[in-house]
This record gives C-alpha cells, sequence and structure tokens, in this order.
C-alpha cells in the first residue's frame, strides 16, 4: 500500500519534471505541444491506474482525478481532452462494475481542470494553493457523488467507506501536485523570461553598440558582454582582462584610460566617464568610444567591483566633426558670399550678412530687430514682394522676385530676391533670402537692348547694301532694304538660301578671296566684287566684312555699296586724262619745238645783226678819228651818239646771244673749287674792289661744290655786276657772297646794301628786258636776272630775292646735288 503511494509520488514527479520539459521544447505549432502534454498527462494517469486501491472487484480508486484536473488546469482544453480520452479508454478497457463512473469521474475531473484553466486566464502558473484547494474539493465531490451511480446499495457503502478519507486525503494531494507544477511552470517561465531579457539586453546593446562590463576587484576578474568584444574587434572566445582592455586601447590614450580606473578607485570617487580611442587589433580600425564606470560598494565603503558601458561614438563624432565643419563651411559661405543673405521671421529681420549691410549701406545693429520694411522704397513694393513670395513659396516651396530696394543714401538698386522657408511645413519659423544687387545687370541689359534696337534702325535704313551670312556656307540671315532694292531680290527670295544659291557672285572665287582676306587681316575693307544683280546685270560693289558671333553661330555682317556709277565715271575720267595728258604732251612739244626756233632765230638775229653793228660802229669811229675835226659841234656830238649807241647795241647783243646759247649743251656736272671759282669771276671787277669803294666779303662755308661750271658763272658773274652797280652813294658800300651745303641743297647767296628792290618787282625783274631805272642812272640791259633764273632753273634749283627800298638785296640759290656732290 506505502509502496504504491511512494510510486504514486514518485509518478506524479516524474509528471511535474517530464511536463516541464515538454514545456521548454519548442514547436512548430502549439496545438502539437499540448496535444504531446495530454498524451504525457494520459500515459501517467494510465500508469497511476496500474497501482490502484482495489475496493471490490471492478471498482479501483487511484490518483487519476488529480492528474487530469491538473491536465485540464495545466494544460488547457486539448491536454485535458487527449488526457482524458487516453484514461477514458483505459478505463473502459479494464472493464468491470466501475467502469461507467470512473469514465464519469475521468470526464468531469478533466472539465473541471478545463474550467479553472479558464478561470486562470491561460496563467495557470500563477494559480495559488486556496484555489488548486477548492478545485481539488470540487473534483472530488464530483467523484463522490459520481459512486452513487454504482449499483446500490455499493454507491452508498463506497460512499461512506472513501468519503471522508477522499476528501481529506485528495484536495490536499491537489494543492501539493498543482503546487509543484505550478512552482515549476513559474520557474521555467522566469527562466525564459530571463533568457529572452538577455537577449533583448545583448540585441540592445549591439544596436545602441554598447557593451557592458563588469571588474571584481577581489577576484581582479573582468567579464563583458559580447558587444564588447564586437567593440574592441577581439575574439569572442579570447576571456577578458584588464591587460587585454588596455591593448585595445590606443597608444596614446592608454595612459590617460589607466590613470582614470586608478585614480576613481584612489580618490573614492562613486565612478568616473571617459572618451578614448581604441585600435582594433585585426584591423588596426581607429574608433572612439565613451566609457562611463561606477563602482559597487560594500556597506564599509570598500569596492566590491566595478560596472561600467563602453559605447561605440565613432559615427557620432564623424557626425559631429561633420556637422561642425558644415557648419563652419556655412558660416564662411555667409560670410564671404558675395550675394546678400539673410533671415526674416514675422516680418523682422533676423540675420544679415556682410553683403546685405554693403548693399543697404546699413550696418548689422541697424538691420537685426527692424522690420524688413527698411529694404523697400515703398509699402506697396514691400507689400507686392510678400504677397508673391508667399504665393510662391506655396506653389513650389521656394520663391524669386525681381524687385527694387532703396539703399540707405537714398540710391535705388534692382534686386533679384530668393527666398526659401526654414521650415517647408511652418512658415512662423521664418525664411532665409539671397539678394543679388543687378542694378548694373539690368542698366546693361537695357542698354543692349537700345543698342540692338539702334543696330536693328540703322541696319534697316541704311542707304549702304547691308547682309548677315553664316559663315560656313554663306546662308543669308538678314539683308536690309538697300540690299534688297539694289539687288532686286526680296527678302523672302534671299533669306534661307545661300549667296551661291541665289547666284549673287559673279565670280564665285571672289568668295574665297573675301574669306582668304578675312582669314589673314580678321576684316575686310573695301574689297572690289562684282555681284550678279536679279535682272542678270553686273554691279560693282565695295565690300566691307566683319566677323561676328550670333548665338554661337560664326556670321559674316557684310557692308555694301554700289559703285557701278562711280567706277564707270572713274573709267570716264581715266580715259579723258590720258587723252589729255596725251595733248598736252603734243602741246608741249610744239611749243618746245617753237622755242627752239625762236631761239635759234634770236641767235640767228643777233649773230647775224653783229656783222652790221660791227661795219656801223666801225665805219662811224674812223668817221670820228680821221673826219672829226672837219665836223662841227653837233655834227661830233651825233658821232658820239652813234658809237654809244651802237656800243650799247653790242653789249645787247652779246647778251641775248649768251641767253639763247644758255641750255643748249648739256649740263656738265663737277666739283667746283668755290674759292678759285669765285676769284676767277670777280678778276674783273678787281680794280673796283682794290679802290676801296666796295668792302667784300666772302663766307665759303665749303671748299667745292657740285655745278655745272659755265650756270655757275652766269649766275654769280651776273648777282655780283648787279650788287656792284646798285649800290648807295650815301653809304659804304659792301658786297657779300657766301656758300654752304644744307642737307643735299648746294646754297649760294649773294648780298649787298645798296638801293633795294621795292617788293611789288620783284617777280618782273627776272623777265627779260625788264629794268626800273633809266640808263643814264645804271647802265643795263635789263638781260641779267632773267640768265640768273634761266641758268638756275637748268641747275633743277630756286631762285629767292629778300630785298626792300634802301635796305639792300639778297638773293638767295639753291639747287639740289647730284648724287656723286652729296656724298662729298
Ligand atoms: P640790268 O642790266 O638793268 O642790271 P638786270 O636784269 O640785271 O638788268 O636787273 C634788272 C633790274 O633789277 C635792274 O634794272 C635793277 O633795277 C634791279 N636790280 C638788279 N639787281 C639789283 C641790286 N643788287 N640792287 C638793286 N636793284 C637791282
Amino acid at each position: 500500500m506505502y509502496r504504491d503511494l511512494v510510486l504514486n509520488v514518485a509518478l506524479l514527479v516524474a509528471l511535474s519534471a517530464s511536463y516541464n520539459l515538454l514545456e521548454r521544447l519548442r514547436f512548430p505549432q502549439d496545438s502539437v505541444k499540448r496535444v504531446l502534454g495530454g498524451l504525457l498527462f494520459g500515459f501517467v494517469t494510465v500508469v497511476g491506474m496500474q497501482l490502484p486501491f482495489h475496493y471490490a472487484p471492478g471498482l479501483i480508486f487511484d490518483g487519476r482525478s488529480i492528474i487530469l484536473s491538473l491536465a485540464g488546469l495545466f494544460g488547457g482544453p486539448v491536454t485535458g481532452a487527449v488526457a482524458a480520452a487516453m484514461a477514458a479508454a483505459y478505463r473502459f478497457h479494464l472493464g468491470g462494475v466501475g467502469a461507467w463512473t470512473g469514465i464519469g469521474v475521468i470526464t468531469t475531473s478533466a472539465q473541471a481542470g478545463m474550467v479553472w484553466h479558464r478561470r486562470m486566464k491561460g496563467r495557470p502558473e500563477e494559480v495559488g494553493a486556496s484555489s488548486l484547494f477548492l478545485l481539488g474539493l470540487a473534483v472530488h465531490v464530483l467523484m463522490l457523488l459520481w459512486m452513487l451511480t454504482l449499483p446500490w446499495p455499493m454507491g452508498l457503502g463506497v460512499l461512506k467507506q472513501i468519503g471522508l478519507p477522499v476528501l481529506l486525503i485528495y484536495p490536499p494531494a491537489t494543492v501539493l501536485l498543482g503546487q509543484l507544477l505550478a512552482m515549476e511552470a513559474r520557474r521555467r517561465l522566469s527562466e525564459e523570461a530571463l533568457r529572452r531579457n538577455m537577449e533583448l539586453l545583448q540585441k540592445t546593446q549591439s544596436i545602441a553598440r554598447i557593451g557592458s562590463w563588469e571588474y571584481d576587484v577581489e577576484t581582479r576578474s573582468l567579464t563583458w558582454s559580447p558587444e564588447v568584444s564586437r567593440l574592441f574587434g577581439v575574439d569572442p572566445d579570447t576571456p577578458p582582462s584588464y591587460e587585454l582592455f588596455l591593448q585595445c586601447v590606443h597608444p596614446d590614450d592608454r595612459g590617460r584610460v589607466d590613470r582614470a580606473y586608478m585614480e576613481s578607485v584612489r580618490q573614492g570617487k562613486d565612478g568616473y566617464e571617459i572618451e578614448h580611442r581604441i585600435v582594433g587589433p585585426k584591423d588596426g580600425r581607429i574608433r572612439t568610444v565613451f566609457e562611463k564606470c561606477e563602482h559597487v560598494r560594500r556597506t564599509d565603503g570598500s569596492i566590491v567591483r566595478s560596472v561600467g558601458f563602453v559605447q561605440d561614438v565613432t559615427e557620432r563624432r564623424v557626425a559631429e566633426e561633420e556637422l561642425r565643419e558644415r557648419e563652419s563651411t556655412l558660416k564662411s559661405i555667409f560670410r564671404a558670399a558675395p550675394v546678400g543673405i539673410g533671415m526674416v521671421k514675422n516680418r523682422v529681420i533676423h540675420e544679415a550678412n556682410e553683403q546685405l549691410c554693403r548693399m543697404t549701406g546699413c550696418s548689422r545693429y541697424e538691420l537685426l530687430g527692424r522690420s524688413a520694411r527698411i529694404f523697400y522704397p515703398s509699402d506697396e513694393e514691400f507689400e507686392f514682394v510678400g504677397r508673391e513670395m508667399y504665393r510662391q513659396i506655396a506653389q513650389k516651396g521656394m520663391g524669386t522676385v525681381e524687385t527694387r530696394w532703396r539703399r540707405k543714401d537714398g540710391r535705388i538698386l534692382e534686386i533679384l530676391l530668393s527666398s526659401c522657408p526654414i521650415d517647408p511645413q511652418d512658415l512662423s519659423h521664418g525664411v532665409t533670402f539671397t539678394a543679388l544687387d543687378i542694378t548694373e545687370r539690368v542698366r546693361v541689359e537695357r542698354a543692349l537692348r537700345e543698342s540692338e534696337e539702334k543696330f536693328a534702325k540703322a541696319f534697316r535704313s541704311a542707304p549702304l547694301l547691308m547682309s548677315i551670312t553664316r559663315l560656313e556656307d554663306a546662308l543669308v540671315l538678314d539683308v536690309n532694304d538697300t540690299y534688297c532694292e539694289v539687288t532686286g531680290y526680296s527678302r523672302e527670295e534671299m533669306i534661307g538660301r545661300t549667296t551661291l544659291e541665289i547666284g549673287l557672285w559673279r565670280d564665285p572665287s571672289d568668295r574665297r578671296r573675301l574669306l582668304k582676306q578675312l582669314r589673314t587681316r580678321g576684316r575686310v575693307t573695301n574689297l572690289d566684287l562684282d555681284l550678279r544683280m536679279k535682272n542678270g546685270e553686273i554691279s560693282h560693289m565695295l565690300f566691307s566684312c566683319e566677323l561676328v558671333v550670333l548665338q554661337g553661330t560664326q556670321c559674316l555682317i557684310s557692308v555694301g555699296m554700289d559703285i557701278t556709277e562711280r567706277v564707270r565715271a572713274e573709267r570716264a575720267l581715266k580715259e579723258l586724262a590720258a587723252e589729255l595728258e596725251l595733248r598736252v604732251a603734243q602741246r608741249i612739244a610744239q611749243l618746245t619745238e617753237a622755242n627752239k626756233e625762236l631761239e635759234a632765230f634770236v641767235f640767228s638775229v643777233s649773230h647775224d645783226l653783229r656783222a652790221p653793228l660791227r661795219a656801223i660802229s666801225g665805219f662811224a669811229e674812223i668817221i670820228a678819228r680821221r673826219h672829226r675835226e672837219a665836223l662841227n659841234e653837233e655834227g661830233r656830238r651825233y658821232f658820239d651818239h652813234i658809237l654809244e649807241a651802237s656800243e650799247r647795241m653790242g653789249n645787247l647783243i652779246s647778251d641775248l646771244l649768251n641767253y639763247s646759247r644758255l641750255g643748249r649743251k648739256a649740263l656738265a656736272w663737277e666739283a667746283v673749287q668755290v674759292e678759285s671759282f669765285v676769284e676767277d669771276v670777280l678778276q674783273p671787277y678787281e680794280e673796283t674792289m682794290r679802290s676801296g669803294e666796295t668792302e667784300l666779303v666772302l663766307d665759303l662755308e665749303v671748299s667745292s661744290l657740285w655745278a655745272d661750271r659755265a650756270l655757275l658763272r652766269q649766275i654769280l658773274s651776273n648777282l655780283v655786276d648787279n650788287a656792284l652797280k646798285y649800290r648807295r652813294e650815301d653809304s659804304g658800300h659792301r658786297v657779300r657772297i657766301a656758300c654752304r651745303v644744307e642737307g643735299n641743297e648746294a646754297v649760294l647767296m649773294v648780298s649787298d646794301n645798296g638801293i633795294g628792290i621795292d617788293p611789288v618787282h620783284h617777280e618782273r625783274i627776272f623777265n627779260i628786258f625788264q629794268r626800273l631805272h633809266p640808263r643814264t642812272a645804271y647802265a643795263g640791259t635789263g638781260i641779267g636776272l632773267a640768265l640768273v633764273k634761266k641758268a638756275v632753273s637748268l641747275l633743277g634749283g630756286t631762285i629767292r630775292l629778300a630785298s626792300e627800298p634802301g635796305n639792300g638785296t639778297e638773293f638767295e640759290i639753291r639747287w639740289p646735288l647730284p648724287e656723286e656732290g652729296k656724298r662729298e
């Protein structure tokens, strides 16, 4: 009996242990576990039914009611039903008088357990002893009631006999077994919760990159969570140690980290915080970690252990660094930006960069805290910009408006304003804006527009042919009215076609010529071109071209002038000039001929006159000498007149002969030795000079001069003759002869301080027979200066006269030196 009891108890403990084992196992579906649980409970019930208490043959009592009720309570409906089914089947198999009563007990016990399961709301492990006792009581009261179903009076007998012991033993037994199962279940659940918490902790540490560690001061042992190994990059199987930890710390930080721990212990602090670098022993990667440590103390204050966590803050530090860099970049952009940048919140200026201050002419102090109205010249403008910005920001998230601002000094600026909200969802956080001063741009654009207009007008109405063609293929892009008028083509006929297609070039190679000039000189000026008009006529044009780039295409602006008429006129003029030249040449030839004839006539007349004159004067002399005495006074006087007149005539004839001889011979250039030459020329006047009446000044700067000796003699002797002759009686007479070389010219000067010549006669005295005085005052033939002039012109030189009455006379002769004369 006791043995059975012990066996029963052992069975129940085994049940408890194996049920808990089953509960720990994981199954893909919970129902499988519930069925298996039912089978386990059923199996134990069946085994328990092998060791029953036999009340009467076929009437057995055992612990099935307890087990099945607990199967229903702990396993729920499925477990309870499966266990009950097994037990019922076995009881049915055993048979006997109490079989149906037994099956009833089996069913109600399992059902009672299920009711309790429901009452516990699926958390049977929380069932208390009193509740278990109630369950045991209920199950076994039901069991005793079932006894009444036994054949009468057996049921009553059974009830009487086992009623009390059953009610005394079975409910506490239910409590005991229930408590055992509940305890096991609770332990299992708390173990599971612990495991889950640990998992969660590790997961959390890995996500947060936080590892925890603990250092036992007494045993000097260090433990750390797997995340620490991961963080430090050490093998998870390597046992942690303080030395291993220090090894992982960056060499530069190692001393500091070691000191931090030691000092916190020594100084009796509760803990410490430190940030340092670590170097992965395998990959050498440097990371930054944050450590926090706290010491756990005994009541006496001594440290038992230190706990702490280590957190990887590399990303945060990098992010912070990036953030700092970005912030400083933004700040420098803000400061140095060449556009005005500012921030406005509720229409009040909250930020303004230097450029904004420069633009507005206000200091930062003057802008911050003021209404943005300060920027605008009028309320209307301010309101307009506000409205427009609001509209655009609502539509596109940002806005751009061209507006006008007024500087502090009153100057109006053209501004391109762009604005963007700080928080697009909530404009009350304010907007940032950039302001670009486009005053100059607007002005330039306006000027450009005006100049374009001017150009377009000039282009259209210019009286010259103007065209714009594409450089690469001479495609006509535009032509002006004059172009159309002159060529006869309409604009539509030309634009979109090349000048070659239109057939404008008489000779298409002219275009190549034009392009060549354009390449070498960069432009074409006044190029002669022949163009074919629409009616087939050829016109002469003068074209100038310049290269321009229009919308990225190289183009040619050409300006042309129709010079057909001019060319015709020039041609006619040329022909006329040639004809005239021919006529002039003919006339000159005739004149030269006539001149020659005249000179020949003068020469022959003078020559021929000489003989009769010589006869007249010869005979007159003989008469005067031999028959003078036979003549009376009057006759003698007449004879003297004859002699005098014939002498004069002789002089005249020899002068005329001289004049006409001059130039008959070719020029004979030679270097004339000046000094001896002058001496030679002055020789006939030697006596006059010596008498002291005339002072002679010679200013000969050169020793020799290139000239035709005979011509030079004519010039000098005639000038000297006149200088000596036309003296003033009232003062001392002075004659100066000077010569020099000036550049390529020889200069000869003869001057005197004689009576001088009235400027009105300066021209005419060079003509033949022109005299200013009667013969009685000054002798002469009036041919001298004409001779000088002719000789000078034969030398290719010029003569200049400077003289005034009473102030003397100066003749200056200049003639170009021949090549050999220049070299000397
Ligand atoms: P003429 O034989 O009369 O000197 P020229 O042809 O040599 O003829 O001179 C023309 C005139 O020029 C002279 O009659 C004289 O009136 C004037 N004439 C020339 N040389 C001088 C001079 N050195 N001083 C003043 N008058 C001069």
